[in-house]
């Protein structure tokens, strides 16, 4: 069977779990896919890595609503470990989309079972709705690790609800095609804002909120904005009143 790639503490947001968690030195994991092609439900974020036909090379394309850019799509496009490992996951997954026993096996196959934390999709989202089943069932099988994710999946999070195993925090992340069902079923959910002035919520800065059940909160933009973009001159503004809202991937 074709093992799936995890990470370990892949970036500053997670190495910062440390600041709160009640475990001495928590091993921390993150398990991505490629970001825009298995996220069929987001919106504003939308963002891909694409290879140039001709010389290979990739670059970042916006989707078509995107208000903003993935930062971990820019990511993809710049080193290639990070896109090989990510197509990598997607692809062994893809090849058994329609079977969440399958997909369910392929990760629990390939899971770091000395972690205390694992974030899944660092890059990436539920590409359907078998597929966050079999997280499910992985999480249900592993209750000693703290699993989390955010989702613009909405559907299919409130569907599967009832088989959430209390140990997987699973977060509805506004900028969704599906956003309305977020408000509509008071689902627990992040929204990102461009200033903390925008948001009477607690802001998020070391994945606290997200792993704990604390209710809803908000994330400041990061990563690299297009120029002039609504996001380069929000980034611009932060950075002038040294507010802190960078860390190094989602
Ligand atoms: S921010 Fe998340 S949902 Fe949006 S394109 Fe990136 S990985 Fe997908």
């Amino acid at each position: 069977m074709n093992e799936l790639k995890f990470s370990k503490e892949t970036n500053a947001k997670l190495k910062s779990i440390k600041e709160w968690s009640p475990i001495d030195k928590p091993r921390v994991y993150s398990f991505s896919l490629l970001s825009g092609f298995s996220c069929p439900k987001a919106l504003d974020c939308q963002t891909y890595a694409v290879a140039d036909k001709v010389t290979g090379k990739r670059k970042v394309v916006d989707g078509k609503h995107s208000e903003f850019r993935c930062f971990s799509a820019i990511q993809e496009a710049q080193y290639n470990e990070t896109y090989n490992q990510r197509k990598h996951n997607f692809d062994s997954l893809l090849e058994h989309k329609e079977d969440a026993y399958k997909m369910f096996a392929l990760i629990e196959n390939s899971l770091p079972v000395n972690a205390d934390y694992i974030r899944v999709h660092v890059g990436g989202d539920f590409f359907n709705e078998n597929y966050m089943l079999a997280w499910y069932m992985v999480a249900k099988l592993y209750p000693s690790i703290k699993f989390y994710a955010y989702t613009k999946s909405i559907r299919w999070m409130a569907e599967l609800e009832y088989l959430r195993p209390d140990n997987f925090s699973m977060i509805a992340s506004y900028g969704s095609k599906e956003d309305a069902l977020i408000d509509e079923l008071n689902l627990k959910s992040a929204n990102v804002v461009f200033h903390p002035s925008e948001t009477d919520k607690p802001i998020d800065h070391n994945e606290y909120y997200a792993i704990n059940d604390k209710g809803s909160f908000s994330l400041l933009l990061h990563g690299t904005q297009k120029q002039g973009s609504k996001g380069s001159e929000a980034l611009s503004k932060m950075n002038k009143e040294n507010i802190k809202y960078s860390y190094s991937k989602k």
